[in-house]
């Protein structure tokens, strides 16, 4: 599933063919996403320039002249910048045509993904509308954190995993996160302390970072926007290592169930 590094990297992937170019068309093949693309919609983009491609959370939102285009990639869909007549695959659902000669293609298996049309202010759409703050921005720090975390009982990961506390630190990136910032995931996020908070922030960061710098991760079939496998895997300490050795201290790597997700985690490393 895409997380907030794959649809980073998708963003600065595409949005060097998409600014300044001026739409020509918007060709569905399939309408039917997780919310149905409207019909009308390609009348309404036709003519209008893009003036940039920005995200929120894991929302990339292509911003014309009159609206913006809020996309999303459900589960296992991509976006590819491609010459117009490029043969089409099995689920390639919608071109979003420019006057380059090329397109924005979608494509998406699962077809949980969405492309909506708003007017008007993006942050204020009922998808963006309460979520927490962007991991990478200075908002987004131990203080925050703390305060949101007061007397709150749920497990630190489940914490840090809702998107009204911080958007995009998906399943992965906590689990590497917590370990990184050694705070055991099982623990009240209430019970979290300043310092461990501190480390954790700078965990986030840094996880976070260095996927995006490495281009998303490679788990099963995501690829970026070149089509390029991304290279984060190698580098994941707990995540799906269950069983397996701790790369730190030894001890073995336990996967438990929180939220009906799994957890990885070092008992070592994480107290
Ligand atoms: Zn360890």
């Amino acid at each position: 599933m895409p997380e907030l590094p794959e649809v980073e990297t998708t963003r600065r992937g595409i949005r060097p063919a998409l600014a300044g170019r001026a739409i020509t068309g918007l060709v569905l093949r399939e309408r039917r996403l997780r919310w149905p693309i409207p019909r009308g919609l390609p009348g309404k983009l036709v003519g209008q320039r893009v003036i940039d491609g920005a995200r929120r959370a894991k929302y990339l939102l292509i911003e014309l002249e009159r609206g913006t285009l809020i996309a999303h990639l459900g589960m296992s869909g991509s976006l590819r910048v491609l010459p117009a007549d490029a043969p089409l695959l099995a689920h390639d659902h919608y071109d979003l045509s420019l006057d380059s000669g090329r397109c924005l293609r979608y494509n998406d298996p699962r077809r949980f993904g969405c492309l909506l049309w708003v007017t008007g202010d993006p942050a204020r759409h009922r998808l963006l509308a309460g979520l927490g703050p962007e991991p990478l921005e200075r908002e987004f720090d131990a203080v925050y954190l703390a305060a949101r975390a007061r007397g709150r009982r749920v497990a630190v990961k489940q914490f840090l995993m809702d998107q009204r506390v911080v958007v995009g630190v998906g399943n992965i990136y906590a689990s590497e996160s917590l370990f990184r910032a050694g705070v055991d995931p099982r623990r009240a996020a209430g019970r979290v302390s300043r310092e461990r908070f501190e480390r954790l922030v700078v965990a986030v960061r840094e996880v976070l970072g260095e996927a995006i710098r490495r281009g998303g991760t490679t788990l099963r079939d995501y690829v970026n926007a070149d089509g390029a496998p991304g290279y984060f895997a190698q580098d994941l300490y707990v995540y799906e290592r269950g069983g397996e050795p701790c790369r730190l201290c030894g001890e073995v790597v336990r996967q438990i169930v929180q939220g009906q997700r799994s957890t990885y985690f070092c008992p070592g490393c994480q107290g």
